[in-house]
């Protein structure tokens, strides 16, 4: 390494990127290794059991953006109640977002579901088995193919997320000594290092490093299968997490009725309209950015915490209190408890309803 350090200092920064390729004539070892660890070390995730691109194309949907530990449960329900891309078509967008409901960026549903129906009509039920091919569906970009097309068909072509790229970048150079990776030039190295013997397990194993080792904070260099390559070693300008908006207040009405022991219980629900930016068409309870004026003491009933994208809510709920000013639109319509299930709900809504029990 200290020499492969030396031979770098003596290089332009200009041409140390190419220089680390160097690195490439031990491209085989760097893949061994990679591929090792991965064996001996990957998490136990369900859609690691598989090579069926229904399931590994929906878990790499509702893996963007959304925690490894908050995809469990909804990929298990949601293989339940979908069991296979036809299934998928054939269901209502109503009834996908509302399996949906509590991943959040639910554009990403309306995408999965659009894809799935194009999948039955034009190809039969059955994924296209190349990347390129699988460009064309909707809601999948260049990652989401290259993932796809090497883990279920073994194609040969490598997979940059956030975590490869932070892998990569720490690897071969970052700002600190000059260099810094262009989109294109991490892609390019990413496809250079790849396996084409086992290239999903091998995009796996970049990815599953990035996650639990080459972490974006503190990297865990001592324990990394790749270090002795790595230029930096985890010597990187702390990357700070992108900083939150503002906290916001907001109050809602949690109006409900037990339906006396009959099962009929309801509960009031109000629908965003269709074109809205933000979860178009979800319902959920009544919402106000303003506190009813008195407020009394007796309505409250629990405050929340709850993240949208970058805005962290405080939210606080009131038991059958009428919030100021609500327009008759606004007050919501009375929905059958059982039907809750089979209904879009914001992620807000549905934890408030867990919360008092009413699901
Ligand atoms: S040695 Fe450290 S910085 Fe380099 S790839 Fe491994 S974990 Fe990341």
């Amino acid at each position: 390494m200290m020499m492969m350090m030396r031979v770098l200092d003596s290089i332009p920064v200009e041409t140390r990127c190419a220089a680390s390729l160097a690195i490439g004539k031990n491209v085989a070892a760097f893949r061994r290794a990679v591929l090792s660890w991965y064996d001996h070390h990957r998490r136990d995730l369900p859609w690691r059991q598989t090579r069926d691109p229904y399931r590994i194309w929906l878990s790499e949907i509702m893996l963007q953006q959304t925690r490894v530990a908050a995809v469990l449960e909804h990929y298990r329900v949601f293989l339940e109640r979908f069991p296979n891309v036809e299934v998928l078509a054939a269901a209502s967008e109503d009834a996908v977002l509302a399996a949906w409901s509590g991943l959040g960026y639910y554009r990403r549903a309306r995408m999965l579901h659009r894809c799935a129906r194009q999948v039955a009509r034009q190809h039969g039920g059955c994924f296209p088995q190349n990347s390129e091919a699988l460009l064309a569906l909707p809601g999948i970009g260049r990652y989401t193919a290259a993932a796809i097309a090497s883990i279920a068909f073994a194609e040969s072509v490598a997979v940059v997320d956030g975590n490869v790229e932070r892998v990569l970048q720490r690897l071969i150079g970052n700002k600190s000594i000059g260099i810094n990776l262009t989109t294109a030039q991490t892609w390019q190295h990413a496809q250079t290092f790849l396996s084409n013997s086992r290239p999903g397990d091998f995009n796996q194993g970049m990815m599953e490093l990035g996650a639990t080792v080459c972490v974006p904070r503190a990297p865990h260099c001592p324990m990394c299968p790749v270090r002795k390559w790595c230029v930096t070693r985890g010597e990187v300008p702390r990357t700070e997490p992108p900083s939150r908006q503002k906290k916001k207040q907001i109050w809602c009405v949690l109006e409900s009725r037990d339906g006396n022991g009959s099962g009929n219980g309801k509960v009031r629900l109000v629908q965003r309209p269709r074109q809205a930016s933000l979860m178009p068409g979800m319902w959920e309870l009544p919402q106000s950015s303003e506190p009813p004026r008195p407020l009394p003491a007796s309505a409250r009933w629990r405050t929340f915490r709850h993240s949208i994208t970058i805005t962290d809510y405080t939210v606080h709920v009131l038991r059958n209190t009428p919030l100021p000013d609500s327009p008759a639109a606004a007050k919501g319509t009375w929905i059958a408890i059982d039907r809750i299930p089979r209904i879009p709900i914001t992620g807000l809504t549905r934890k408030i309803l867990k919360a008092s029990g009413i699901i």
